[in-house]
C-alpha cells in the first residue's frame, strides 16, 4: 500500500503531516512521489490567505479526474480548509474523508479501512532514517482574537499537551536520532495557562507550568542538541521566557514574533493587544538578555484603511529594529473573521507595491546582517545534502552551506568558517566538529 502527501501552510501542518507519514508507515505503507501510484492521497490545507485556499481548490479539482478513473483511491482532506463538513461533501463529492485540523488519528483509521500490510514496529526503513530537526506540537488552537485571522475559527480555542506527554514525545525522537526540536503552537508564549491542576511540576510559582516550564523540562532530555520554540505573541512573551532562553544553553537564539504592523491604529484594529512602542520595548529586552538573538516576525500590509502614512510607520519599525527575517504578506479578507466586514479598500497592486517594497527592505538589512558573519566561525547543525553540498542552520536559523567531505555529516554539530554571504544564505568551510 501506497500514500502520497500533499502539505501547505504552517509549521504545525508539517508537523502534523510528518506523523501521519509515520503512522502510515507504521501501517505498512510507503510513500508515493506520484498521486496516481497512491493508495491513499492526503492533502494538508491551509486557508490562512486566498492564496493559500487557491491552491487548495486547484489541487483538489486536479484530483478530480484522477478519482474517476480510479476510485478505488481514497482521498482524504485534513487541515484548516475543513470547516463546515456536509457542506464541503456537497462541494466536492469526490473526497472520501475530511478531517479537522491535526486529527491524525482519523487518517489512521481510514488507512486501516483501506487495508493493513505487515506492521513494521519502529521507525520503517533505513532510508527513512529521522530527520535531523522535528517540529513537536505543544498547543493547539489560539486564544487571541486578530480581527483578520481565520485559525481560532479552523482551530478553536487553545488547548496546551501535558508537559510529560510533550517530554515523552521529545524522548523518543532523541532516541531515534533527532537533534533539534522545534516547539510548536499558534502561540507557545500562551502554553499552560488552560493546564491549571493538571501539571504541577512548576517554578513559577503559578499552579500551571508555562513555556519556560516546558523549555527546562525538555533541555534535559539527553542526545538533544538544540531546541527551538515557535510562534511567539508579542502580549505573551514574558520577562521570564526571556531569561530562560538566555540561561539554557540548547535553546537557540532564535524567535519568531509576528509584529504584524508598526501603526498604533492599525495594531488596534487588527486587536493586537499592543502598541508599537511595547513592541520596540519587548525587542530591546530580548536583545538586552541575548544579544546575538536570531529574531523574525511576521507583517501585513494593505489592512482595511491603511493609509500610506500608517504603512511607512510599519516601514520604519522594519528599519529600526532590523530583523532576520520578515514574513510580509499582502492581507485578504478571510470568511467570516470580524475584519471581513470591513471595506478590503487597498487596492491589490497597491497591497503588492507595499509588499515588494518590504521585500525589499528586508534583502537589503539582512544581506547586512550577514555580511558582519564573514570569517567568523559558526556552530552549524547539519540538516542534510543539498545539491552537492551540506546544508545546515546557524542557532540563529541562518541556513548555511558546505563542501562535501567524504564524511557523513548529518546531525552532526560543526563549526563552520564563513566565506560567503548573501541575503538567504550563507557559504563556508568546515573547521572542526562543535560537539
Ligand atoms: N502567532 C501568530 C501571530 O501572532 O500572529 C500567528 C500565526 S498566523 C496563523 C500566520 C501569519 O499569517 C500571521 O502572522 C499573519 O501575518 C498572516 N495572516 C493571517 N491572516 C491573514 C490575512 N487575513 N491576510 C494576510 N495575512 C494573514
Amino acid at each position: 500500500m501506497r500514500y502520497y502527501l500533499w502539505t501547505i501552510g504552517c509549521q504545525m501542518n508539517f508537523a502534523d503531516s510528518r506523523k501521519a507519514a509515520e503512522e502510515l508507515e507504521q501501517l505498512g505503507y510507503q510513500e508515493a512521489n506520484r498521486p496516481q501510484d497512491a493508495d491513499l492521497i492526503l492533502l494538508n490545507t491551509c486557508v490562512v490567505r486566498q492564496s493559500a485556499e487557491d491552491k487548495v481548490v486547484g489541487r483538489l479539482t486536479s484530483l478530480q479526474g484522477l478519482k474517476r478513473h480510479k476510485p478505488e483511491i481514497k482521498l482524504a482532506l485534513m487541515g484548516c480548509f475543513v470547516d463546515e463538513i456536509p457542506e464541503l461533501q456537497h462541494r466536492y463529492p469526490w473526497v472520501d474523508a475530511f478531517v479537522k485540523p491535526s486529527d491524525v488519528s482519523a487518517i489512521v483509521e481510514l488507512a486501516r479501512q483501506r487495508g493493513i500490510q505487515d506492521p513494521i514496529p519502529e521507525f520503517p526503513t533505513s532510508q527513512d532514517l529521522p530527520p535531523v530537526s522535528v517540529g513537536v506540537p505543544i498547543s493547539s488552537g489560539c486564544d487571541h482574537l486578530c480581527t483578520y485571522c481565520i485559525v481560532r475559527l479552523r482551530r478553536g480555542p487553545e488547548v496546551s499537551r501535558p508537559v510529560d506527554k510533550i517530554v515523552s514525545e521529545v524522548q523518543g525522537l532523541a532516541r531515534r536520532g533527532v537533534k533539534e526540536i522545534t516547539l510548536l503552537g499558534q502561540n507557545v508564549d500562551s502554553y499552560g495557562h488552560d493546564l491549571a491542576g493538571i501539571d504541577r511540576q512548576t517554578t513559577n510559582g503559578r499552579w500551571s507550568p508555562d513555556l519556560a516550564d516546558l523549555l527546562e523540562a525538555v533541555h534535559q532530555v539527553e542526545g538533544l542538541a538544540r531546541i527551538r520554540f515557535l510562534t511567539s505573541h508579542p502580549s505573551d512573551m514574558t520577562q521570564r521566557l526571556i531569561e530562560t532562553v538566555a540561561r539554557l544553553p540548547k535553546v537557540c537564539e532564535h524567535m519568531e514574533v509576528p509584529v504584524q504592523s508598526g501603526n498604533d491604529t492599525v495594531l488596534r484594529r487588527m486587536g493586537r493587544g499592543y502598541t508599537a512602542a511595547l513592541y520596540r520595548d519587548l525587542v530591546a529586552r530580548i536583545r538586552a538578555a541575548i544579544p546575538d538573538v536570531g529574531l523574525a516576525t511576521d507583517v501585513i500590509v494593505g489592512f482595511p484603511g491603511e493609509t500610506e502614512a500608517q504603512y511607512r510607520a510599519t516601514y520604519r519599525l522594519l528599519e529600526d529594529v532590523r530583523f532576520d527575517m520578515v514574513h510580509v504578506a499582502a492581507y485578504s479578507p478571510r470568511p467570516d473573521t470580524p475584519a471581513e466586514r470591513l471595506a478590503d479598500d487597498i487596492p491589490p497592486e497597491e497591497k503588492e507595491r507595499r509588499r515588494k517594497a518590504v521585500d525589499q527592505l528586508q534583502e537589503r538589512i539582512v544581506g547586512e546582517i550577514n555580511t558582519r558573519l564573514l570569517d567568523q566561525d559558526i556552530e552549524v547543525l547539519v540538516e542534510g545534502r543539498h545539491k552537492g553540498k551540506w546544508r545546515g542552520r546557524t542557532r540563529t536559523n541562518k541556513l548555511v552551506f558546505f563542501d562535501v567531505d567524504g564524511q557523513d555529516r548529518t546531525g552532526q554539530l560543526v563549526l563552520v568558517r564563513i566565506t560567503r554571504t548573501g541575503p538567504w544564505s550563507m557559504q563556508g568551510q568546515v573547521q572542526e566538529a562543535a560537539g
